[in-house]
């Protein structure tokens, strides 16, 4: 096989790698904010039930004091009992007395439903805190391993610029000039395979004299149509300085 041609196909093969660990590479900021929005969002929710159970707090402090005013009120007013001289202002102040006690059980019942809200909320506080705790843990692990895919990423496209300079070395610049101005043209794969006689860049049946020639492999031959470099894959394995990946179906 050309070494031009089978040079251009393992180029084509590193670029379309490195296409794709950039690709990853950019999305990894994304990744990392994504697995860390359960985080955010039990945090939010337990800054929400601490404000609540605060608030709960608050609302039973002043009604224990409301209580206690009451109870005050009471003892002064049974206090008052023995300076009563007539029956009929005894019996209007027993009245107002009872009144009075109303109000206090109303009130002590009021505290009671407080305190049982109270309850309920800090038991929803100690359930959200154990969510937050679950929460960061799992963040941290999959912070931990995006950031070292990061450093994985970074390691193998160095690999691969590596490779990609080791190959450029060999290439002739026009063939490689050829191939930038068709990639340039097509974004995807500008070096493709003849499969049943048809050109798999446009998929259009190449002429019989042009698929023999092709299947020699010993030049660089376009598509008369797309103008893609084309290839002969059988012949890639018969290549012994290249790693035989022939029929590999790449991706972009
Ligand atoms: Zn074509």
């Amino acid at each position: 096989m050309n070494s031009q041609l089978s040079l251009l196909v393992e180029l084509q093969k590193l670029d379309l790698k490195n296409h794709s660990l950039q690709d990853q590479q950019r999305k990894l900021p994304e990744r990392i904010k994504a697995a860390q929005s359960p985080l955010d969002e039990a945090t939010k929710c337990l800054k929400e039930v601490t404000a609540a159970v605060a608030a709960i707090a608050a609302e039973r402090r002043s009604s224990e004091q409301d209580l206690s005013i009451q109870e005050a009120h009471i003892q002064k007013l049974r206090a008052r009992l023995t300076e009563l001289k007539t029956n009929r202002e005894y019996q209007a102040h027993l009245f107002e007395i009872e009144l009075a006690n109303k109000k206090n059980d109303a009130l002590e019942e009021k505290v009671l439903l407080i305190l049982e809200r109270g309850e309920q909320k800090e038991k929803e506080l100690e359930e959200v805190q154990v969510q937050v705790a679950e929460a960061e843990k799992t963040f941290t692990r999959e912070k931990a391993r995006l950031e070292s895919l990061t450093s994985t990423l970074a390691a193998e496209l160095t690999q691969l610029e590596q490779q990609q300079k080791a190959i450029l070395a060999l290439l002739d610049k026009s063939v490689y000039s050829r191939y930038t101005t068709l990639k340039s043209n097509f974004k995807v794969l500008v070096v493709v395979p003849i499969r049943e006689g048809a050109c798999q860049g446009c998929q259009l049946q190449l002429p019989p004299q042009l698929f023999t020639q092709v299947k020699r492999s010993d030049e660089l031959l376009g598509c008369p149509y797309c103008h893609r470099i084309l290839y002969w894959e059988q012949a890639i394995g018969d290549y012994n300085n290249l790693p035989t990946e022939s029929g590999e179906k790449v991706e972009e």
